[in-house]
């Protein structure tokens, strides 16, 4: 084929490679793959064998429902011009630069893989961990299903008051029955059903109003079957300037937050076996440990709200210390994005440089040719899984407009072949969707037998056994 011929038509496809089988992934696929002028052809890169990202390894194992837009993945999955290619890492497996030897555009959506440190001492003190980490944890993650934390503590700590530490301090206060129904892994469940964790400290160094989590996440912690929750009525009244800024901006959905809160402050204890307590404006400025450098307790600092130039309301010390004996504590202060190799990156953010989802020379800040980005490495780590569907669009629309200006890669050899052939030189153990789709299969057959959705394969030699492969 002419090399001048347009790239685009049924001859010459639109060759993308995406990187990263989350949703963002599969949102992007599905935008790219609508159109019929330009032909495009997909390719989906994930370093683990299993597809969804996010919706299997983030989302709470008693969130089915969330879970439920993998059935729309399947469908994008379906389309004659889609390929997955699954236990593929870029970096490691394939490089940029192969990429640009096959593919016209590439596109970036790997997430955001690690979190964000509180910069405060003691925070590596044994018994302290980041809530990711505990999260891919009881979700199997195949990287963390190896870890290890101590519930034989009967006091918890959680900072942060976003949506990630609801679900830990939720998983945390749920019964063994109540987990007993969902995917969470299997080792999770069985220390989970051990557990002797009676109290969890959810921790916010701002006041009720100015909480990051959302209303049902909220809600959902008064119905536990096995936890009491409350707050104290001091911390969960409004102060002064949130009032004025609430008279000035009236916004539904912060009342009924603060509704919900100041409820919990007035409800009894019904008895039940833990007691979730859910604080604020108190900021952990320590960790303390003893001789063997365990986590005995967390130091907290009592903080006011001041208003910032800009009008936000800051939490600002006051010099008030309280020490809250805890033998865990889950940092749960956002996550952060991981550098790909040779993509890049500002560090300061944890996101691929990016205009708009146009990837950026580092040097000259104009965009690179044939790169692109969306989802949680594009704009950092905000928004349910559904803001991702415009993010991916956005992106997608730059795309198609410099397609249409006729900026793109220049590939030597463009054939899903020669693709096919590199993979299974570079990682002869590469998963197909078809070899997924088993995998899913074995996995919901194994939790049909107990109950429960799926059963999760954790460990990737156990997938690719389960493949038939050695
Ligand atoms: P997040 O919503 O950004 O919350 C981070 C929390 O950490 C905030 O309360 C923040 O307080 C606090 N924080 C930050 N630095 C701190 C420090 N140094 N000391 C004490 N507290 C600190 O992040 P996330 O919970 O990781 O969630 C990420 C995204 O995923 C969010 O958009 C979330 O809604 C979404 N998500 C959704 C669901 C769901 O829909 N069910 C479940 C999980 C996650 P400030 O506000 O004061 O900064």
């Amino acid at each position: 084929m002419a090399a001048d011929e347009p790239v685009g038509t049924d001859e010459r496809p639109l060759r993308v490679a995406i990187i990263g089988a989350g949703p963002t992934g599969y949102y992007a696929a599905d935008h790219l793959l609508r159109h019929t002028a330009p032909v495009i052809e997909v390719d989906l890169f994930d370093r683990l064998p299993t597809p969804f990202g996010l919706v299997r390894f983030g989302v709470a194992p008693d969130h089915q429902k969330i879970k439920s837009v993998t059935a729309a993945f399947d469908k994008v999955a379906t389309h004659p011009r889609f390929r997955f290619f699954g236990h593929v890492e870029l970096g490691k497996d394939v490089s940029v630069d192969d990429l640009r030897r096959h593919y016209h555009q590439i596109f970036y959506c790997t997430g955001a893989q690690t979190d964000r440190r509180m910069g405060i001492p003691g925070e590596d003190l044994r018994g302290s961990y980041p809530a990711t980490e505990f999260v891919a944890w009881y979700n199997g993650h195949p990287d963390f299903r190896d870890c290890q934390f101590d519930l034989t503590k009967e006091r918890v700590a959680v900072v942060g008051v976003g949506n990630v530490a609801v679900d830990v301090a939720r998983i945390l206060c749920r019964s063994a029955d109540e987990l007993a129904t969902t995917d969470i892994a299997d080792y999770a469940l069985e220390a989970l059903r051990e557990s002797r964790v009676k109290e969890v400290y959810l921790l916010g160094r701002r006041g009720p109003a100015q909480a990051a989590f959302t209303n049902p996440e909220i809600k959902e912690l008064g119905e536990l079957a096995d936890a009491d929750i409350t707050v104290r009525p001091e911390e969960a009244a409004l102060d002064e300037l949130t009032r004025a800024a609430l008279a000035q901006n009236p916004d539904r959905a912060t009342s009924k937050k603060v509704e919900i809160l100041q409820s919990y402050a007035h409800r009894p204890r019904t008895g039940k076996s833990k007691l979730l307590v859910v604080r604020f404006l108190v900021s952990p400025v320590e960790l303390l440990g003893d001789d063997a450098g365990e986590v005995t307790a967390i130091r907290l600092i009592r903080n006011r709200l001041v208003a910032t130039p800009t009008g936000t309301l800051q939490a600002k010390p006051t010099g008030e210390i309280e020490d809250l004996p805890v033998g865990l504590v889950f940092r749960s202060v956002g996550y952060k994005g991981v550098p790909l190799p040779g993509v890049p990156f500002n560090d300061d953010w944890g996101v691929i440089l990016n205009e708009k989802g146009r990837v950026l020379d580092s040097q000259t800040k104009q965009p690179l040719v044939g790169q692109y980005t969306a989802g949680w490495i594009k704009r950092g780590p905000t928004g349910v899984i559904g803001t991702n569907k415009p993010d991916a669009a956005e992106t997608v629309t730059g795309m198609l407009e410099d397609l249409a200006r006729d900026i793109h890669l220049r590939p030597s050899d463009a054939t899903p072949e020669a693709v096919e052939r590199m993979v299974r030189e570079r990682q002869p153990q590469y998963v197909s969707y078809q070899d997924w789709l088993r995998l899913d299969d074995i996995e919901t057959r194994r939790g049909k037998e107990t109950g429960r959705p799926r059963v999760k394969f954790t460990r990737v030699k156990d997938m690719l056994a389960a493949l038939g492969r050695a």
